[in-house]
């Protein structure tokens, strides 16, 4: 199977050769200022699974768990697209949102709740998570 996406200036765009290992909704307040108010939803998959073509940058942040994190990003339209812990390389999170289809994305969770503003839509129907859940795989 592959997967395609992008940015939205099309200047990044990135195939996957595998299934997603799960998806998850995230409140956590560094996704706030990236989902623009909102949270985010991201489709983990194995790294190796993962070719991009053009130009990316990277923020690093060192996260309260005290894993390094990097954020990557489109510098012409800013579309965030990847995020991944230097302790989990193995792993890559997409942006839902730039898959070509985001019906891909079924979020099997919400996690990071505690940090949600008390205004924030999440769905009764999934599991929340307070917090940082265990590592995905
Ligand atoms: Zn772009
Ligand atoms: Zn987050």
């Amino acid at each position: 199977m592959e997967l395609t996406g992008g940015c939205l200036c099309r200047a990044v765009r990135y195939a996957i050769s595998a299934p997603p290992i799960v998806t998850r909704a995230c409140w956590c307040r560094v996704c706030q200022y990236i989902g623009a108010g909102s949270g985010t939803v991201n489709v983990c998959f194995p790294s190796a699974a993962l070719t991009v073509q053009g130009e990316l940058r990277d923020y690093p942040l060192i996260a309260d768990s005290g894993n390094v994190m990097h954020r990557r990003f489109c510098p012409q339209c800013g579309t965030h697209l990847f995020s991944a812990a230097e302790a989990r390389a193995h792993l890559i999170f997409v942006r839902a949102g730039t898959l070509d289809d985001p019906e891909v994305a079924q979020p099997a969770m919400t996690i990071w709740t505690s940090a949600a503003p008390s205004w924030a839509s999440i769905s009764a129907e999934l599991p929340q998570v307070q917090r940082q859940p265990p590592p995905a795989a």
